[in-house]
């Protein structure tokens, strides 16, 4: 099986965290990202 390709052994993925929140992941939209607990945005 090639689970371990897709994801890490502990279930976290790529996704980027909050530099504000720290502990909370930035949702992926087509352009940029956005935190919606403290409202950070992020441009790509
Ligand atoms: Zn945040």
């Amino acid at each position: 099986m090639a689970r371990h390709d897709l994801y890490a052994d502990d279930g976290t993925t790529d996704r980027e965290q909050c530099p504000r929140c720290g502990d909370s992941f930035l949702g992926e939209y087509d352009d940029r990202l956005h935190c919606g607990r403290c409202s950070y945005t992020e441009w790509e």
